[in-house]
């Protein structure tokens, strides 16, 4: 495959999609323009501007930080189709209506590149349809590529070819996806809805459905088909609310519009009537949380949710039943029988949305999707499902069930009186057990097990996310293990980068930990290139864990920990000054002592949704891993760049100001990007949008960094801005607490942090060393769990999970 680099993209259409998806490119570091109606009164590029303002307030944010707004180029049709031309790939979301579509793509034509690939972000209408309008140039390089909301975070993009794409320009199109954007692609068919909208909406409409029928609240509902059942927290009604009742409908009218018996003749047709209570609540304008109100309310603090008998809204906070919900929790062989055999309404309502689920996704899947692969990996990424319907069905006994499914069929209890397809009980799905397994997924289509794709972009993720029953490789068992205690494993891939694994629960560092990295570095150092601090799953580290050091504490009070807290130091420092590279691959969060290893690692790759920052203050502590002691050193680098002559007289508190406030404010960056400006990864770090490409980057770097002829950092002396600093600081913080901003012991604590940061009570630019900057943190680490302030916050933490303020 050629390369297909992507120096720009416009997108066109600033609405909720559009301006979204120019947010994302930014920050995937695309440049982008995003297009627009001109406006009818004042600036032409009005419409674009509002919405580009707009995703600095929207919630979840759609920007890595709010001012990279600012890089999005703004334009309109009238006057700046000519930067067109500079796009390699045009993306166009502009509403759900084919004329308006076709009339802008004759608006454009003429103005694009021609090597440009076009590709519609339609929810669900015909891309074949949408590319009759193009010129015969361009119909080779035009698909769909539909984003779901919200774009940053979901990870789903469907791409959709018509029968004239070339297959190259899909290829080179996933391959940026995936790579540039950190998605997850699947390939649907033209079909309405494509695949995931089509089997959700349809699994949405069921849900309402078998709700009425068993008499169940939106609240009830909810709480039954979220979390508890392996889906997207929201649950069903509040997922509407969310998404928006009238987007909602649109979707629902694609499928009434293009599926009827003259055309397509789905058979479960009749279950796609648009719901009566969804109608009632479009009609008065009650669109979900856009417009106020939807299934639920908000009134004041109180969430209210309708009551369709009575027309209004009452109190909600309905739950499952205890019985229920002790099902849900048991493997799915038995969950499935339970549900089904179980006379709790709330049981067979379950039952009964599952059994539609499998009996919709059996019987479409010839027709929607490649594989069942795709069906349930557009489920998970698009509706936030753990496992897609095929999964569950394969891992509760895929011939059991389907014998449960055909005797609601024939019963007449199912949507549809469509018999599932001959696939299921007969050949090799029903003699393997199931419609995954290790060579591929099952094609009802092509009438074999297909695999997964082989695009080298594939190639860049060691442990690709995988569906049950593909038998992927576990990483946590893969490779050679070199050693392996109760918080870390220690592995190599290569034989070339060691990988080190914490495996505690959200790898909390305990006394594992500690050994385990001191350890990674001593193997490293005799016979590999370089150390991975890696784990599979999605946190890097909650930081230090303070239940473990409970009982020594109860014994021998502070005395006990210094030694504790001295060899946690002394492990950052062994990294630091480790003779090979020793690299963070960070993902979720990164926090306390978690944020400070990664500090002190020589390089921070970081997937885009990584949370970084030093919050002890939270339980009334200080960073005392070294992470104060990196703000001091950080402050000197800086001011030294700033003075390039002599950096002793550079004025060191400005910059040392910006890390202490940082950790006395216990901030957090909401974004890789954002951690990055808070200091806590660094102008050479990597940011690296897909989350199963970061162990494959962070090895790469680990070897380039070796290969480079790599010496750990010169233990230099670090000049700190001393006494006068910490009085200007401690003048503003006495400030703060006498206007009640904050409590006594914060301003203890926040002393405490500013006499580390400036190096205690020393002349300005006096030279100290990390060791002396580390006696410090160590010294007001163990003076604060004396203090009955700090025990209260650290004894709130781990009773109620919740900072108490005091
Ligand atoms: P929207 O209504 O928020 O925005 C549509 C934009 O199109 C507006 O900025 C409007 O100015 C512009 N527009 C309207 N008429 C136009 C015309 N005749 N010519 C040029 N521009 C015009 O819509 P949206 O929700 O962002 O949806 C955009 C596309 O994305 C649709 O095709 C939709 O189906 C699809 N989509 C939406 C979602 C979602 O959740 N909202 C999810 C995936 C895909």
């Amino acid at each position: 495959m050629t390369r297909f680099p992507v120096r720009k993209v416009a997108v066109l259409g600033a609405g909720v999609m559009g301006a979204q998806i120019a947010a994302h490119l930014v920050n995937c570091k695309v440049p982008v323009v995003l297009f627009d109606l001109p406006a009818k009164e004042g600036p032409k590029n009005g419409i674009v501007t509002k919405a580009v303002e707009g995703l600095k307030k929207l919630k979840p944010a759609p920007l890595g930080v709010p001012e990279d707004a600012a890089l999005i180029q703004q334009a309109n049709y009238e006057e700046h189709l000519s930067l067109l031309g500079e796009c390699d790939l045009v993306i166009e979301a502009i509403a759900e209506r084919m004329d308006w579509k076709l009339a802008l793509y004759m608006q454009i034509a003429s103005a694009l590149a021609p090597h440009a690939i076009v590709a519609s972000n339609t929810s669900g209408l015909s891309i074949t349809k949408l590319s009759e309008a193009l010129p015969e140039s361009i119909k080779p390089r035009f698909c769909g590529i539909h984003f779901f909301n919200p774009p940053r975070y979901m990870s789903l993009v469907e791409l959709i070819n018509t029968p004239a794409t070339q297959p190259e320009v899909l290829d080179q199109l996933e391959a940026f996806v995936t790579s540039a954007l950190g998605k997850g692609v699947v390939r649907a068919k033209d079909t309405p809805n494509f695949i995931a909208n089509r089997v959700g909406i349809a699994g949405m409409l069921a849900t309402i459905h078998e709700a009425q029928a068993f008499g169940l609240s939106v609240d009830v509902v909810d709480d039954l088909t979220g979390k508890k059942l392996g889906r997207a927290s929201s649950g069903t009604f509040r997922t509407a609310d969310v998404v928006g009742l009238d987007t909602m409908a649109h979707v629902i009218k694609t499928l009434q519009d293009n599926l009827g018996p003259e055309q397509a003749n789905d058979p479960f047709f009749g279950s796609y009537a648009t719901p009566p209570v969804l109608k009632a609540l479009i009609d008065k304008g009650a669109l979900g949380q856009k417009s106020g109100a939807g299934f639920y309310k908000k009134v004041g603090k109180d969430i209210l949710r309708l009551d369709p008998a009575k027309q209004d809204y009452v109190p909600a906070g309905g739950k499952a039943d205890a019985i229920v919900d002790r099902i849900l929790k048991k493997p799915a062989a038995e969950r499935l029988k339970l549900l089904r055999e179980s006379s709790n309404p709330q049981a067979q309502f379950l039952w009964a949305i599952l059994r539609d689920a499998f009996h919709y996704a059996a019987v479409h899947l010839q027709d929607i999707a490649e594989s069942a692969r795709d069906v349930d990996f557009a489920m998970r990424w698009g509706f936030g499902m753990k496992q897609g319907p095929f999964e569950l069905w394969q891992d509760a006994g895929w011939l059991q069930v389907a014998g449960w499914v055909k005797e609601d069929i024939d019963a007449g209890k199912a949507l549809s009186t469509a018999p599932l397809p001959s696939w299921v009980f007969e050949g090799p799905v029903a003699a393997y057990g199931g419609v995954h397994r290790p060579e591929g997924s099952w094609s009802a289509a092509h009438v074999r097990f297909v695999a997964p794709s082989t695009l080298p972009v594939y190639q860049r993720q060691h442990f690709p996310e995988a569906v049950l029953g593909a038998g992927a490789a576990q990483p946590l068992q893969s490779g050679t293990e070199l050693f392996k205690n109760d918080e870390m494993r220690l592995w190599t891939l290569d034989g070339e980068v060691l990988i080190a694994s914490i495996t505690s629960k959200l790898h909390l560092i305990g006394t594992g930990v500690v050994e385990g990295l001191a350890k990674a570095v001593e193997l490293a150092e005799a016979s590999f290139k370089g150390v991975v601090i890696w784990s599979p799953d999605d946190v890097f580290s909650a930081g230090a864990n303070l239940e473990s050091l409970m009982p020594v504490f109860m014994k021998q009070g502070s005395k006990g920990i210094k030694p504790v807290v001295k060899q946690l130091q002394d492990t950052m420092l062994r990294m630091r000054y480790a003779q090979v590279p020793v690299v963070a691959a960070m993902r979720g969060i990164a926090l306390g002592g978690g944020c400070e290893i990664a500090l002190y690692c020589t390089r921070r790759v970081a997937a885009m949704e990584t949370y970084v920052g030093l919050v002890e203050v939270g339980v009334g502590l200080i960073p005392a891993g070294g992470g104060l002691t990196h703000v001091a050193r950080r402050a000197a680098e800086a001011a030294g760049a700033a003075s390039v002559a002599n950096w002793a007289n550079a004025d060191i508190m400005k910059f040392a100001t910006d890390g202490f406030t940082s950790a006395a404010m216990a901030k957090v960056g909401t974004s890789a990007i954002e951690s990055q400006k808070l200091g806590y990864l660094r102008d050479g770090d990597i940011i690296v949008p897909h989350k199963d490409e970061l162990l494959f980057v962070a090895l790469t770097q680990a070897k380039a960094i070796f290969d480079s002829g790599y010496r750990p950092p010169a233990r230099a002396v670090i000049p700190v801005a001393g006494r006068s600093a910490i009085a200007t600081i401690k003048g503003q913080l006495a400030n703060m607490r006498d206007g009640g901003f904050i409590s006594a012991h914060d301003f203890h604590i926040s002393t405490l942090i500013a006499e580390v940061v400036c190096g205690g009570d020393v002349d300005p630019g006096s030279l100290v060393n990390e060791e002396y900057l580390m006696t410090m943190e160590r010294d007001r680490f163990c003076s604060l769990l004396d203090h009955p302030k700090t025990q209260e916050r650290v004894m709130g933490m781990l009773s109620t999970g919740k900072p108490v303020r005091n």
